[in-house]
């Protein structure tokens, strides 16, 4: 027994502005129907013309999965009745869609995977519904959204391989600057197929609607998996289903058990005419392709000497690879800049940098100056990091010059060996943690400044010289 999953992904593209209208399309914070125009609230009379950044940004999706860019694609009408798509019909394409083909190769496990591309197309987003006490509201603000659908062929073996898969596609929309792909902010959504294929058949499938975690996905994916193992198990059939999940009780939510398909009485949406496109725009936009990430990835393994895992953490985020090159190229080396940014700065990381690029070269340079001490270097950086002060102005606040200064250090260790003289005895006698004591003392009197390696040695010199 094999399980076969197929999925068909939504994703949201970053553009200004919706599909079809001028309205902004950035509706995450929006106040509920202020971003709403007579086009996408689907007014008697009011025509739709398609946004040219929405159409690129597809493109630049079909290219980077290797899809077959079809230069006469169309829009469909989608009719159905849903109570937060006020025109009672959805614009889609469905028989001549934006790309065919493609593939998206992938890691899991350690091995490496391809899964193949059917097709991927245009479609504008509906609106939301918003459930409370008193009834059901409703926001317009989402309808028209851009969405690009990317269908791929039954090729994923397991739930873990469809979770790893969406990381990967995420990655790659990010890297090509087309969509943020938050699935918490239900920037990237996911319907998922699932089937038992016994002797190499296709088995019946089980669908589920709206997953918005790569955990839900897991989880969910395994959930049905399991059930339906448990009915070829006992010998009974297994019927086409339709599940939502629920992510709080861990549980699939049965929709529907489908017997016949949706009529959705497509044809051609007569408000728009064909979607042709001219070679200048497709060389254009082959032009203006981003590095693909897997391209990039090669690029900083080779370029910086960093290892495998440290570049997979820093192409997650595009601006967190950017902001990487930066540095590495402000201090002139890419494995120190990795260090100071995966192992001090990831955590602060939100939408965007916590500290500038550049003022993180200047301490990195300042800490290899010898005028910064590590510790304290990284003391500031952490203060600047989570509480949004400036690092440039935290360095020149506070007093932290290193004191490396021979004669400083000097009269500094003469003053431990003066106020402990236990130390000093257990030191004589053999007892080397005492020197870490006295080191230690050196330090709290200058708050961290001391250059240790160099208070080290004179405090042996002194000791020995008795
Ligand atoms: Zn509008």
């Amino acid at each position: 027994m094999n399980v076969v999953i197929g999925l068909e992904v939504h994703v949201q593209l970053a553009t200004r502005t919706k599909l079809f209208c001028g309205c902004r399309a950035d509706y995450f914070a929006a106040p509920p129907n202020t971003l709403t125009c007579p086009v996408c609230l689907g007014m008697p009379g009011a025509l739709p013309v398609p946004n040219r950044k929405a159409v690129e940004y597809a493109l630049r999706v079909a290219l980077a999965l290797g899809a077959k860019v079809q230069k006469n694609s169309r829009f469909d009408r989608k009719n159905y009745f849903y109570p937060d798509l006020p025109k009672g019909y959805q614009i889609t394409q469905r028989e001549v869609p934006l790309g065919v083909g493609g593939s998206l190769t992938f890691h899991t496990d350690g091995e490496e995977r391809t899964v193949r591309i059917r097709e991927l197309h245009l479609e504008e987003d509906a609106g939301k519904l918003i459930h409370t006490e008193k009834g059901a509201l409703v926001d317009m603000n989402r309808c028209g959204v851009p969405l690009v659908e990317i269908v791929t062929e039954p090729d994923l073996r397991s739930p873990r391989e469809a979770r790893d898969f969406l990381r990967a596609l995420r990655t790659l929309l990010r890297h090509m600057r087309v969509s943020g792909g938050d699935m918490e902010k239900g920037e990237l959504r996911c319907d998922a197929n699932v089937s038992i294929s016994q002797d190499g058949g296709l088995g019946t499938k089980a669908e589920i609607k709206n997953l918005n975690s790569f955990r839900a996905v897991e989880r969910a994916l395994s959930a049905a998996a399991a059930r339906q193992a448990a009915l070829i198990a006992r010998g009974e059939r297994v019927v086409q289903v339709t599940y939502g999940w629920d992510e709080g009780r861990g549980e699939l939510v049965l929709q529907r058990v489908k017997e016949e398909a949706h009529d959705y009485r497509y044809f051609p949406e007569p408000d728009l005419v064909p979607l042709e496109l001219s070679s200048e725009l497709l060389a254009r936009v082959r032009a203006e392709m981003p590095e693909l990430p897997w391209a990039r990835r090669d690029r900083l393994i080779r370029q910086y000497e960093l290892s495998p895992r440290d570049v997979d953490t820093l192409l997650a985020d595009p601006e967190l690879s950017d902001y990487f090159e930066q540095v590495a190229k402000g201090v002139g080396d890419g494995r120190e800049a990795a260090n100071w940014i995966l192992s001090e700065l990831l955590r602060y990381w939100r939408e965007g940098p916590p500290v500038p690029a550049q003022e993180l070269v200047q301490l990195i340079l300042r800490v290899r100056e010898g005028k910064v001490s590590r510790t304290n270097a990284k003391e500031v950086l952490e203060e600047a990091a989570s509480s949004g002060k400036s690092l440039a102005k935290l360095l020149a606040g506070r007093a932290l010059e290193q004191v490396s200064d021979e004669a400083e250090l000097r009269r500094l260790a003469q003053e431990a060996i003066a106020a402990h003289p236990q130390a000093v005895a257990d030191f004589r006698a053999g007892k080397t943690q005492a020197l870490g004591f006295l080191v230690g003392q050196v330090m709290r009197k200058t708050k961290g400044r001391a250059n240790a390696k160099k208070l080290s040695q004179i405090l042996r010199e002194l000791l020995a010289e008795g």
